[in-house]
């Protein structure tokens, strides 16, 4: 049996329980090494076989899971944040599927959310912004051309990019090209949830130059739009005035 298991975004107790229990049973581990917390394999068993994907092809990884399973053994596939975002795992769940390989997945939590607790800030904010774009640069890995960030940013909705802080220069151009303006808030999140988490305020029009003056060139979410500025209006769901499933409406305030 294969777990494909999140990780979190950082700190090592910011794993699920469910994750944390596979994690401690498991006879084989593979880890992301370049973004998992390597404090979370401290409580592996002892005689847990430990494998760093960040130095293994595709296919190296699915030997490994066959060589586990001919043996009866249980692995977890540990990845950064979730898995459902960047995680490479379809083409990995696909090859299981094909060799009949059981496996699960079991949710982490994501970086986006780890940044958006870095920024004390909600991403969906009543009458500023109820959308939010998960999204990236086209680096080595291509994005299709519908999608590209100018593309986006035209809903002006609250924008989370990923796997892109080696790119803000030509990223805040894509931005600007949509409903942004130079002016418009945004954030850089260095490791989110890390004991060495950096936050840094700024803008659409200053973003490169942000990251540029403090070193950050990976690892790191790029978050952007008005949710980051003044809170427009109150929620309807626990305003006084408004009836709810599991609440009557009152006009005392
Ligand atoms: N599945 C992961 C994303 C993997 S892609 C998730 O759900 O978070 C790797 C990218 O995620 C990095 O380049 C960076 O943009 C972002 N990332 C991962 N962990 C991060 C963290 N703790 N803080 C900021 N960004 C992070």
């Amino acid at each position: 049996m294969v777990w494909f298991v999140g990780a979190g975004p950082g700190a090592e107790d910011l794993i699920t329980v469910r994750g944390a229990k596979l994690l401690r049973e498991a006879d084989v581990v593979i880890y992301a090494g370049s973004l998992v917390n390597p404090a979370l394999l401290a409580g592996c068993r002892p005689g847990c076989e430990l494998h760093d994907s960040a130095r293994m092809t595709l296919e190296q990884v699915l030997q490994t899971v066959s060589a586990a399973e001919a043996q009866g053994r249980t692995t977890v596939r540990l990845h950064t944040g979730d898995p459902c975002l960047y995680g490479a795992i379809r083409e990995q769940m696909d090859a299981l599927d094909e060799a009949g390989i059981e496996y699960a997945v079991v949710p982490g939590v994501s970086s986006f959310c780890g940044a958006a607790a870095a920024l004390r800030a909600e991403y969906t904010l009543p009458g500023v912004r109820q959308t939010v774009v998960i999204t990236r640069m086209a680096g080595r890995t291509p994005v299709p051309e519908r999608e590209q960030i100018r593309s986006l940013a035209k809903s002006g909705s609250t924008m989370v990019v990923f796997l892109s802080a080696s790119l803000l220069e030509q990223l805040q151009q894509e931005l600007l090209q949509g409903a942004y303006t130079a002016d418009t808030p945004a954030a850089i999140v260095y490791k989110a949830t890390w004991p060495d988490e950096r936050v840094y305020r700024c803008t659409v029009g200053t973003l490169a130059e942000t990251a540029r003056k403090n070193g950050v060139t990976r690892l790191a979410l790029i978050t952007v739009g008005g949710f980051l500025g003044p809170c427009a209006e109150r929620s309807k769901l626990y305003d006084p005035s408004f009836a709810t499933g599991y609440r009557e409406a009152s006009h005392e305030h």
